[in-house]
């Protein structure tokens, strides 16, 4: 589709255009709040909005830029539009989780990636919608309301950044801010038609963003090209004393990552191993084809297998769950958001646990709570801790032989709202491809590689050795720059 909105352009593309002075922060602006106003009511993406706090800080932004115009100076998002998961806390500003517990909880302070966004220039338009805590892979476990796909307003966006994914699909954003836990920033850009990154663990704060599993949370960039992948990353990635598991600085070299066209030199391993899981033939074609595509622009390909990542939904419903119940224990109705009317402390707890959260919230605490129990501990969390080094030294002994992994994201495409609402399982295995390298730490991308018979997107995975993202990008990029689906926008048919 021809860019015909400036609510559709990339980063990189809005950037130039403010550079050259041919487009305002604030005319950007406008024209996303427009297309917000048109498309939301049927997208759902944003649970909160920001419409005149976005105004003033555009018109900052255009001032700030004529200022710094004169010495040649610049900030990397300044005056760009952007939205930000409701589990990225901000001053000020609600912050829900998309949970009842918290529907009403304004935090008194920024995540540093939200500090981050602000210092490199954003706009901050808005929170977006997200299954509770973050536990899901569709956005149907919102305590709110689901959110949809723009590109078939029947289907889920993926989750648990659907709203963050769709936003940024349908024109909402420039771009935003989602976290991954176990593919939740992957599966819903593979949905939506985006670029979706993991990073590898502690390359990013995690200081502001509420816990759902310490040992894995990360927050990642959701965008419309590799481009603006690297540069949201390159701002939010960084050493934070606040958060004592986030890496010293490591080198992110974006000159590198978005160079060349060609991978010559470079080993990809191919996961070839799909047995059992039922990858949707559309998926499988397409995952093929950029598989060519990349033997195509010079890279030699080699099978490679992860045999330990078949245990990998079992050993993450375990170790996510038990993180889960020790960082909810904090929401007892006394020191955050929703409280119950009781009349002893014991009732006040259960009762205001009992309404705040919701059934999926439930059922992983009950899980975790269950796997941390005396005398089960050692046969369920110990255990799958150990599986979870076994499927990390899978990655370190693929890495021995190939530079990056190739694989798809999802086995399926964006599925139809309430399909999987009643069977657990199945929604759990939407991420089958996304949670092994949540539990080895490292990180991967999802980029847009096809589409299927109904029009809905496909994503293809990359996967690289820790701290490599600069590699990832450079692979990404050059597939990107060979094929052309990153530049498909939905065709937004919105009730009004
Ligand atoms: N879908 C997975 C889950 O439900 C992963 C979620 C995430 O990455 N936050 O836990």
């Amino acid at each position: 589709m021809t860019v015909t909105s400036p609510a559709d352009l990339t980063i990189h593309e809005a950037v130039m255009l403010l550079d050259e002075g041919t487009l305002s922060s604030v005319a950007l602006t406008e024209a996303v709040l427009e297309r917000i106003l048109t498309s939301d009511n049927d997208v759902r993406a944003y649970l909160t909005l920001m419409p005149e706090a976005a105004l003033e800080q555009a018109a900052q932004a255009d001032t700030l830029r004529n200022a710094l115009r004169t010495s040649g100076a610049s900030l990397p998002l300044l005056g760009i539009p952007l939205a930000l998961k409701d589990n990225l806390s901000t001053r000020g500003v609600p912050t829900s989780c998309g949970s009842r517990i918290l529907e009403d909880y304004v935090p008194p302070f920024d995540a540093t990636v939200v500090q981050r966004l602000k210092r490199a220039g954003a706009v901050l338009l808005g929170k977006t919608n997200l299954d509770e805590f973050a536990m899901g892979s569709s956005t149907e476990n919102s305590a709110f309301f689901p959110t949809h796909n723009p590109w078939h307003m029947d289907c889920v966006p993926g989750g648990s950044s659907g709203g963050s994914a769709a936003a940024v699909a349908a024109g909402e954003a420039l771009a935003a801010l989602g976290s991954d836990t176990g593919g939740s920033v992957r599966q819903p850009a593979a949905f939506c038609g985006l670029v979706g990154l993991r990073p590898t663990y502690g390359r990013c704060s995690r200081y502001g963003l509420v816990a759902f599993a310490s040992s894995l949370d990360q927050v990642g960039p959701i965008a419309r090209d590799v481009n603006d992948a690297a540069l949201l990353l390159s701002v939010i990635a960084g050493h934070d004393a606040q958060d004592s598991t986030s890496l010293p600085d490591a080198p992110l070299d974006m000159a590198t990552a978005l160079c060349g066209h060609d991978l010559r030199g470079l080993r990809v391993g191919v996961l070839v191993d799909h047995e059992g899981v039922g990858v949707q033939p559309a998926v499988k074609r397409a995952v093929l084809a950029a598989v060519d595509t990349l033997a195509d622009l010079g890279a030699e390909m080699v099978d490679v297998q992860l045999p330990h990542s078949e245990f990998a939904l079992a050993v993450y419903y375990l170790i996510a769950p038990a993180e889960a119940s020790a960082n909810l224990a904090r929401f007892d109705g006394l020191r955050y958001g929703y409280r119950a009317a009781a009349d002893t402390l014991e009732e006040l707890y259960n009762r205001t646990r009992g309404e705040g959260f919701g059934a999926e919230v439930k059922r992983r605490l009950m899980l975790g709570t269950y796997a941390l129990r005396a005398g089960y501990y050692e046969a369920t969390y110990i255990k799958a801790q150990q599986a979870r080094t076994l499927i990390r030294q899978d990655f370190e002994a693929a890495f021995a032989h190939v530079d990056v992994i190739v694989g798809p994201t999802s086995p399926v495409t964006a599925f139809r709202l309430g399909e999987r609402l009643a069977d657990p399982l199945q929604m759990y295995l939407a991420d089958i491809f996304t949670l092994p390298q949540a539990l080895a730490g490292l990180p991967a991308l999802s980029l847009p590689c096809g589409f299927d018979e109904e029009g809905l997107p496909v994503g293809l995975q990359l996967t690289a050795p820790a701290l490599e993202e600069t590699r990832l990008l450079h692979v990404a990029h050059a597939y990107e720059q060979a094929t052309a689906w990153h530049t498909r926008r939905p065709n937004l048919t919105c009730s009004n």
